[in-house]
Parts: C-alpha cells; structure tokens; sequence
C-alpha cells in the first residue's frame, strides 16, 4: 500500500480529502484508499500492484464488469472519429430508442452528463408541468447533489453524520418535504397538508444509496394511486436501478407505471451520462419546443453515447439468461457471506434484489434509513478492512449497495466465501 499511501498525500495537497467524491476517501471505514491502476472483468489493480475482487463497479455502471471488449472497442471508435462536437450525431437517437423500448414509459428523453443533473431537469419539468413547487421525497434516497434535494439524503450524507449540506440556503429546500420510506400513511398525511401543492413525488423504487433497501408489496401501487388521484407526478429514480434490477429496470420488475424516470450509471458504461424522460406531453416542455430552459455542453457526448449503446447491446444480447445468471451470482455471494457470519455468531440481515444487495450488521428487518441506521457500522468497518486486506474490495459504507458484474464467476465466488469466513473468524475471536 506504499503507493497508493504516497499517492493518497499528494492528492490530498490538491484536492480536498485527495478525492473527487466524499465516500471514495474511506472515511466510515477507516484506513488510505488504495489508487487503482487498471481494471479488467471482476478485478481491481491497484498502484502498488494488489489484485482486488470488485463489488462496487464504480458504484453501479459495471454491469459487464471492467473493460469490457465490446465497450472499449466501441469507445475507441468513436474516439477516432473526435471526442465532442456540440452539434447532434444518430448516436444519441439510437441511444434513446433502446432506452425507450427497454422502459416504455419513457416515450422521450434528454441525455445529461450525470445523474444529478438528470434528477435536477426532471424537477424542473415536474415543476412546470403541474404548475406546483413542492417535491415529495424519502427519507435515505439520493437523488444527486443538487441543492433542493439534499435533504436527508442517504449514503454520502449519512455516513459523514452532516444533515444535508451547509452551504444550501433555507429558502431552496423550503419546497422539499422528506419522510419515511416504505410509509404509505405518512405519505397520505402530508397530501392532506399540502392539497394541490405537490409537483411530484421522487423516490428510488429499491433504495440503493442507504444501503438496499426493498419497496414493500403495495407501497409503489399506493404511491402510483395517491399521484394519480392528486395530479402529482410520480417520478422513479432509476439511475441505480435501471438496467440493473432487469432490463426495464424496477418498474419492469414491479410492473409500476411512472411519470417521469432518471437514469445514468449503466446507460453510460461507465462514461460521463444521465438521462431524464417521461410522456412525450411533459418533455415537449423543454426548450426549444417549451419554456423550460436546460443544457449541456457535453450532454450526448459521442464516446459516452458509444459506450451505452454497446452495453445495453450486450445486456440486451444476453436477454433473461444474462439477468438470471446475475442474480443466482449475487445470491450465493450475498446468502453465503451471511451464513458464514451466522456460523459466527456475527448478526447479519441480507437484501438484495438481481445484481445489488447489502450486508447490513443486524438482525434486520431494514423498510427505512432509520431502521438500516440501526447497524452496527464499527463491526461493518472491521469486516470491510478484513475483505481489501484479503483482496476483496467493498462499497466502503454501510449505507451503500454492492454490485456484481456478468465477469463474477464461480472463482470469485469461491475466493470471497473464504474471505468472509477468515474475517469472521478473526472478529469472533475478539
Ligand atoms: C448515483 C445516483 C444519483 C446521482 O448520479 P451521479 O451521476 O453521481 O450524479 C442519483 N440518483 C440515484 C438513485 C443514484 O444512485
């Protein structure tokens, strides 16, 4: 770790924590991050030359695992045709028809440059669809960094212990009400507070930034029915769940009809992209065809576009067959590792859904971010620094999904039970 160590410092001379993203810093674990070099199907390589087991795919893209030879060979072509020309290429159509027939609901999209940006634009067409302002979110989702939706925002937020973010002034999250997931009565009461005021209701259909989180049977019905009933948008944050949880993502899975889906991290395999869509009567709001102004420099970017095609190619190649291999993977991973920790005696509730899941250190159930709070976070951080020091490497949080790859086979399997059962073995004896 010598020179991951080293790296670490200089980063942290230059940018604040030495990371681009709070979490990657390890701050809830404990200990330097190791610098990655390289990366190639299941596996991490890091500066000082460590093989490592991935299970967080760089927090949700990597769903045919690291370099991938259809995404790199699409990447490379298009990059010889030049990186970015701000003008429009078939790409970006082509991008959004297997978008639109993968998720039907979505009759037309815009590509942005990341998740973020994605939920933001979606707001802000909400907002001018219903004439209305106020948006209805829960408690542990994460929609992004924007401003109006930092409020009790899961994972990042959680695992440093900041509510929300300084910097945000009152008056931008005053339209914003949060409360518990997976609580179809809370919802009704605050409908009831607020009649005709509420834009939509936002939420991650499995919540991934508190860890795994599932929708409860009939709590993503109550919510379609409440939306319908009030003329409130119901808007699914996908940008984890799309093309993850199945093809269609979980509104495929659960058969529910939104308004409007965000998505990113698999649509762009592993490039720079975020997408918002819905019925064609609310995008046609955007500029140039409405009043509703937004833009990117980048957005559509070619190589980003290139990379999405050729893995919803692949994803869509691989069909059923690909989605059941990857959950019975992730099941005998997420299942295995929790019995190796009930052989120890080690408190362990697993949830999970296809290719993402969560280790929670309790008894579980978890239906909230109260409940996943409940874990015990300094035993999560022995295991996670017992799994890197034995070449497995974690979502470095409680409060985050791990993900596994069409690259994670029966050796990866094999080599992360045994992992699981040394690190237990080494806890269980104090
Ligand atoms: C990752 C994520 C985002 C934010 O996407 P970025 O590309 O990191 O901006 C938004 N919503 C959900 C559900 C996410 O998982």
């Amino acid at each position: 770790m010598e020179r991951s160590r080293s790296l670490q410092r200089r980063a942290e001379s230059l940018i604040p924590g030495g990371v681009d993203s709070p979490v990657r810093a390890f701050r809830s674990v404990g200990g330097d991050p190791p610098f990655v070099d390289r990366a190639e199907g299941a596996y991490l390589f890091d500066a000082d030359g460590n093989r490592y087991i991935d299970y967080f795919g760089s927090w949700g893209p990597m769903i045919l695992g690291h370099a991938a030879p259809p995404v790199v060979a699409a990447i490379r072509e298009a990059a010889g045709k030049g990186a970015s020309f701000g003008a429009s290429t078939a790409a970006e159509a082509e991008l959004a028809q297997r978008i639109t027939q993968a998720v039907p609901s979505i009759e037309k999209l815009r590509f942005v440059s990341s998740g973020t940006e994605a939920v933001m634009s979606a707001i802000r067409v909400a907002r001018a669809f219903t004439g209305r302002n106020r948006i209805l979110k829960f408690e542990g989702c994460y929609h992004g960094h924007s401003d109006a939706l930092l409020v009790k925002a899961g994972s990042g937020v959680a695992t440093l212990g900041i509510p929300g973010s300084a910097g945000i002034p009152m008056e931008t999250t005053q339209f914003t009400t949060a409360i518990r997931y997976n609580d179809l009565a809370e919802v009704k009461k605050v409908f009831a507070k607020h009649p005709e005021e509420i834009a939509c209701v936002i939420l991650e259909p499995v919540v991934g930034n508190a860890g795994t989180i599932l929708s409860q049977p009939g709590y993503l019905e109550g919510l379609r029915e409440i939306c319908t009933r009030a003329g409130t948008l119901l808007i699914f944050d996908e940008v984890m769940t799309g093309f993850r949880v199945a093809y269609g993502g979980a509104q495929a899975l659960y058969g529910i009809t939104p308004d409007m889906t965000t998505l990113g991290k698999i649509i762009g395999g592993g490039l720079p992209v975020g997408a918002f869509g819905g019925r064609a009567e609310i995008m046609n709001l955007l500029a140039p065809l409405g009043p509703v102004y937004q833009a990117g420099t980048l957005s559509g970017n070619p190589l980003a576009m290139a990379a999405g095609i050729a893995t919803l190619q692949a994803l869509a190649d691989g069909g059923d067959t690909l989605y059941d291999a990857l959950a019975e993977t992730t099941s005998r991973i997420a299942h295995g590792v929790a019995d190796e920790a009930k052989a120890a005696g080690i408190p362990m509730y697993v949830a999970g859904v296809g290719s993402m899941f969560t280790w929670f250190f309790q008894g579980g159930p978890v239906h909230n971010f109260a409940d996943a709070e409940r874990s015990d976070t300094a035993l999560f951080g022995r295991f996670h620094r017992g799994m890197l020091e034995r070449g497995v490497w974690l979502p470095p949080s409680q409060f985050e999904a791990a993900f596994v790859s069409t690259a994670h086979g029966e050796a990866e399997v094999e080599a992360t039970l045994a992992a699981a059962r040394a690190v237990f073995a080494d806890i269980a004896q104090g």
